[in-house]
């Protein structure tokens, strides 16, 4: 089969999946308190994400990511993880992953691990227990933390994903470092991105630059840039002091779309060509419309063959652009 081939030459091998919309948490920067989730018979079935992961995997998808909302709360999960890691065992899927915000980590890492995944991402912005609670309204930190450890003991490599927050977390930099390098954790900062209705004024009230975040790190680490680059947005250093390596996501300060290796698609069935771009296609119609994947397979390259080239993201001159009304929880971080 011909890969899949955007219209600016980029191999597309990379499938982000959103299982559910919901979560058990409500992170401030993510969701409002009261969000109104979708209709369970809208979401695909277990069966038919399978299928559809299949078939990307057919159209020469290496790596695929499970996302959500929280993707540990839908119903049965585990189904279809031991499913997907037939692909893993045929040797045609290179990874299979997930981002968690860690609650449910404890129940399910060892199942995790035999089902062939090696490596997750836990999403944790700071480790004050009463700050943790603030930011994610309904989470506990001992829980995730819990959950992180039984990670680790099941052989699962865990990086940590932190949103770096003006006025929240700015002061705990050096505190995220120094613990994720004596856990032996990597780390990852994310600049907020404008997904969501939470208002322009708050928005940028709460951005804080990874260009700053790093100008910091510089003043207690020597930072020693790593020419690696996973086809995402993300830029990395090691710090020659500690060894361990720090990931910087920056869409807005440096968006690195020329790269751009990756799709995404809720759990409803809509393929997400860009994370910041509204456009989309509904690939549940044609899951739905026939058993054979023939319609399924023609909607998903004619979707890549219209991927735009980026975002529009922009926070510069002191106001938002580029913002979606969509969150980061629909499309699946
Ligand atoms: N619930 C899981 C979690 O929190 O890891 C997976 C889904 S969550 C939407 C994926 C990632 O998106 C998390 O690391 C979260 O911090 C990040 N995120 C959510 N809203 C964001 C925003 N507006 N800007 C930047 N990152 C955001
Ligand atoms: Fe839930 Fe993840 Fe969004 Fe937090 S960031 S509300 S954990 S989906």
């Amino acid at each position: 089969m011909t890969p899949l081939i955007d219209p600016f030459g980029r191999a597309i091998s990379y499938l982000r999946l959103s299982v559910t919309d919901r979560c058990d948490f409500r992170c401030t920067y993510c969701m409002a308190e009261h969000m109104q989730f979708l209709p369970k018979r809208d979401l695909l079935t277990l069966e038919e994400l399978d299928r559809l992961c299949t078939a990307f995997i057919g159209l020469g998808t290496r790596k695929l990511r499970i996302t959500g909302g929280e993707p540990l709360v839908r119903k049965n999960i585990m189904t279809l993880f031991r499913a997907l890691s037939r692909h893993l065992a045929s040797g045609a899927l290179e990874e299979l992953t997930l981002t968690t915000n860690g609650s449910q980590l404890a129940r399910f890492a060892a199942e995790l691990a035999n089902c062939g995944v090696r490596r997750v991402n836990v999403s944790l912005d700071t480790l004050d227990e009463a700050k943790f609670a603030e930011i994610t309204r309904w989470g506990r930190l001992p829980q995730v933390l819990d959950g992180i450890a039984a990670a680790r003991a099941a052989g699962l490599r865990v990086k940590i994903n932190a949103v770096a927050l003006k006025n929240f977390n700015e002061n705990e930099l050096f505190t995220l470092v120094e613990w994720c390098a004596a856990q032996g954790h990597d780390l990852t900062f994310i600049e907020v991105m404008p997904m969501g209705e939470l208002g322009d004024a708050l928005r940028l009230d709460q951005y804080w630059p990874l260009t700053d975040l790093r100008a910091r790190l510089a003043e207690r680490y020597s930072l020693a840039p790593l020419p690696e680059r996973t086809g995402g947005p993300a830029s990395y250093v090691r710090l020659r002091e500690t060894g361990q390596k720090v990931g910087f996501i920056t869409p807005l300060t440096h968006n690195f779309c020329e790269s751009c290796n990756r799709v995404r698609v809720t759990c409803t069935g809509e393929l997400f060509l860009c994370l910041g771009q509204e456009d989309m296609a509904d690939l549940r119609a044609p899951l739905r419309g026939s058993t054979d994947d023939a319609d399924l397979v023609a909607a998903i390259r004619a979707a890549i063959g219209r991927k735009p080239k980026g975002h529009d993201f922009d926070y510069s001159r002191a106001q938002v652009t580029g913002s979606l009304r969509r969150t980061m929880s629909h499309t699946g971080g």
